[in-house]
């Protein structure tokens, strides 16, 4: 039976970390080896586009040989209980592989690039394999860059993502320390009636609104554990 209820999970970097792909802020994450500067913004393109090629190529290698884990599975597995809308922060394509057929990128998606020129968001095009080369050009003959929304750039999706909030029955966010604005603004958006889980091993720290039910924990163990509660809210 599928209820009419429909649930949206926000997911960050965390939702990807049992696939071996490195979040953001912890101690191991990415941005320790790397200066966000010099990779992802709009003034690292400007002064080293070969540079940020080359990250998100290697970033885009390592996606491509990671696989989705339990949580990513969990998660399109509710496709039979419920209406799914994922809005992921993760540029990854791991929801999508798993099963989740209703997936907004907040910032982007790293399979797919872009034109470096004054239309971006007009066309998106999807990389064959790994390689996003030096020599790759748009429709209108500018470089292609990676379909990444950078640090001080505007998040096109935006708009979107606040209406699909907007319709939450219940509301699952997951795996994000919800330090990257104007992304984490967003959950503040969900309706008072809507059920709010955040899923998180630092659950108990993070910065949400005390309507939240903080369940301490990684995704797979995380998303294991509120679904007796999700079933009893959809009145399956
Ligand atoms: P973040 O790194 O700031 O926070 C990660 C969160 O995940 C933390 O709260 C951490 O406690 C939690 N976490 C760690 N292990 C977990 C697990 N096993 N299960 C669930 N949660 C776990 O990430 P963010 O808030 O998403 O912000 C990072 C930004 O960087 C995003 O905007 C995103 O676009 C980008 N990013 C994306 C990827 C990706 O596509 N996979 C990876 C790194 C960064």
């Amino acid at each position: 039976m599928i209820s009419s209820k429909v649930i949206v999970v926000f997911s960050g970097a965390g939702a990807s970390a049992e696939s071996g792909i490195q979040t953001f802020r912890d101690s191991d994450g990415l941005w320790e080896e790397h200066r966000l500067e010099d990779v992802a913004t709009p003034e690292a393109w400007a002064a080293d586009p070969d540079l940020v090629t080359r990250f998100y190529n290697e970033r885009r290698k390592r996606i491509i040989e990671a696989k989705p884990n339990k949580g990513h599975l969990q998660l399109a597995e509710l496709e039979k209980m419920a209406s799914v809308k994922v809005i992921t922060q993760n540029i990854d394509d791991l929801h999508e592989r798993a099963g989740s057929s209703d997936v907004l990128h907040l910032h982007g998606n790293i399979r797919y690039s872009k034109s470096s020129g004054p239309n971006q968001e007009r066309e998106y095009y999807k990389i064959d394999g790994w390689e996003l080369k030096e020599s790759d050009r748009c429709s209108e003959g500018y470089r292609l860059r990676p379909h990444v929304v950078w640090f001080g750039e505007a998040v096109p999706a935006y708009e979107e993502a606040l209406s699909i909030l907007g319709l939450a029955d219940i509301l699952i966010v997951l795996g994000t320390s919800l330090q990257v604005y104007p992304a984490a603004g967003l959950i503040h958006y969900a309706m008072k009636a809507t059920h709010k889980y955040i899923v998180d091993p630092k659950a108990e720290t993070l910065d949400v609104p005390a309507d939240f039910i903080r369940v301490k924990g990684g995704a797979s163990e995380g998303i294991q554990n509120i679904l007796p509660e999700l079933k009893k809210v959809l009145s399956l």
